[in-house]
């Protein structure tokens, strides 16, 4: 224990799957967190919506009065693990404005309301952290804003949901549904029980907006990021990637996109694309996260690791507790939020990726030229295409399945050929749209 130095008070709001995993922490490893910091941490209270004797901390320790909590004296630093984004954001704001430092792990209140936040901190002249909102374990808030702050970041691409990508990694190892693997998911705790917000990729957009806000020094929010989930990613599309020699991941993109003029604008998308199987980003599977980082000096940097958990994001939000406790015992500051770039959004119109088209058509002479034509037509350039004959349950020949892997084409070109394939008479249905992320062409 660190003698003569104060002891910093610790007020943690929320006892769930993180707060618990923080409050275990912090009694388990005191002695070593005041040898680290230089003074001891010292539990002041836990906010709760339940205070009970059968919580497993000292019930004196638990309260409801979580914005009375925030506000105390003998309170330094404020630990927001609650959830929603009222009342944390409310918290957090009288946290600021009381002059403690704020760790948070609340990625749907950053991504709404990170600025109201950083611009508290900042009147306040306090330190507010947030690296276990994106990726759980894994250091990519610090190493963005920190490591790489003398450099010049390109694009930052990852998978940063582990329930999406527990479903698509057990859709590609058991050719489940993905209505089957998401119930599998479920059951096994890998899913919440109302899921929306990770399978239709809210969850992913917030933590993109939060890293496309670092990145690049450009205000972003979750609206801005243009979002689909996986819910329409069937068992035939894993199968056609896996034939194709790619896997199909849910993916955060932020990227620069250089307008012809020269000019710039940042992309942020989180959509499902196929991902070849070479690719580091095709072999994270399961419930790990990982993004991977490009910057013109650095080159490619891979994070991997475990995403979620509350062990794991504990472990994120401890080193952020550490940070501020050591900026108020020597003095110094978290940096602060950087948005002098103000990019503008590009609207996934321009944006251009790579994508795989598949079709059902008749099966006769001439489909593949016309469908061929179309894509010509509206100048999206054809790399590769797949023909193969489709038959019912009885083995009669029904049709034709045409799957097309398409040079860069901007979002807007590619619609507009889809929109035009689907009025052909021998085009009966296009199947499925996917982007293709992690090639060059
Ligand atoms: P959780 O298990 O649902 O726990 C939430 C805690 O907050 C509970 O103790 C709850 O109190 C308390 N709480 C919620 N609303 C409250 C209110 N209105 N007033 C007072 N207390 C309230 O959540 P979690 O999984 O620990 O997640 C906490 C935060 O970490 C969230 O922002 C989440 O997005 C983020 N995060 C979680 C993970 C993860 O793997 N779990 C990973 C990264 C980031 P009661 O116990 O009394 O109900």
């Amino acid at each position: 224990m660190t003698v003569g130095q104060r002891p910093l008070g610790v007020a943690v709001l929320g006892l769930g799957n993180v707060g618990t995993e923080v409050v275990r922490i912090l009694h388990e490893s005191a002695d070593d967190l005041a040898a680290r910091i230089g003074a001891p941490l010292e539990l002041r209270g836990i906010g709760v919506r339940r205070v009970a004797p059968d919580r497993g901390v000292p019930v004196d320790l638990l309260t409801e009065d979580i914005e009375g909590l925030s506000a105390r004296d003998d309170v330094d630093i404020v630990v927001e693990l609650m959830g929603p984004v009222e009342p944390a954001r409310r918290a957090i704001l009288t946290a600021l404005r009381h002059g403690k430092s704020v760790v948070t792990a609340n990625k749907a209140l950053l991504a709404q309301s990170t600025g109201e936040l950083s611009d508290a901190a900042e009147s306040a002249h306090v330190d507010l952290y947030f690296e276990a909102a994106v990726a759980g374990a894994i250091p990519v808030i610090r190493p963005l804003t920190q490591s790489l702050a003398g450099d010049r970041v390109l694009r930052v691409a990852g998978i940063v949901n582990g329930t999406t990508n527990y479903i698509l990694s057990a859709m590609a190892e058991t050719g489940a549904s993905y209505t089957d693997a998401l119930a599998d998911a479920s059951a096994l705790g890998y899913a919440e029980a109302d899921p929306t917000a990770d399978v239709e990729g809210y969850d992913a957009a917030a933590k993109a907006a939060i890293l496309a806000s670092i990145a690049f020094h450009t205000p972003v929010r979750a609206d801005d990021v243009y979002r689909e989930g996986i819910t329409k990613v069937s068992a035939d599309d894993v199968k056609s990637a896996h034939a194709l020699g790619c896997a199909i991941k849910l993916l955060s993109i932020c990227e620069r996109i250089t307008d012809a003029d020269g000019s710039e604008r940042v992309s942020a998308r989180v959509h499902p694309a196929l991902v070849p199987l070479t690719h580091p980003l095709a072999s994270v599977n399961g419930a790990f996260n990982a993004v991977v980082v490009e910057a013109a000096a650095a080159g490619r940097l891979m994070f991997y690791g475990q995403g979620a958990g509350g062990a794991p994001t504990a472990s994120a939000v401890m080193g952020d507790v550490v940070m501020a406790a050591r900026n108020r015992v020597q003095g110094g500051r978290a940096p602060r939020e950087s948005k002098y770039a103000q990019l503008p959004i590009a609207p996934i119109g321009v944006v251009p990726t790579r994508y795989y088209v598949s079709l059902h058509v008749s099966d006769r002479p001439g489909v593949l030229s016309t469908v061929a034509a179309e894509f010509a037509r509206h100048e999206v350039s054809i790399a590769e295409v797949r023909q193969e004959g489709m038959v019912d349950e009885d083995g009669q020949r029904i049709g034709a399945r045409i799957a097309v892997l398409t040079h860069r084409a901007t979002d807007a070109a590619l619609s507009e050929t889809v929109a035009a394939l689907k009025d052909l008479d021998v085009v009966s249905t296009v199947a499925s749209v996917l982007r293709m992320e992690g090639t060059e062409e």
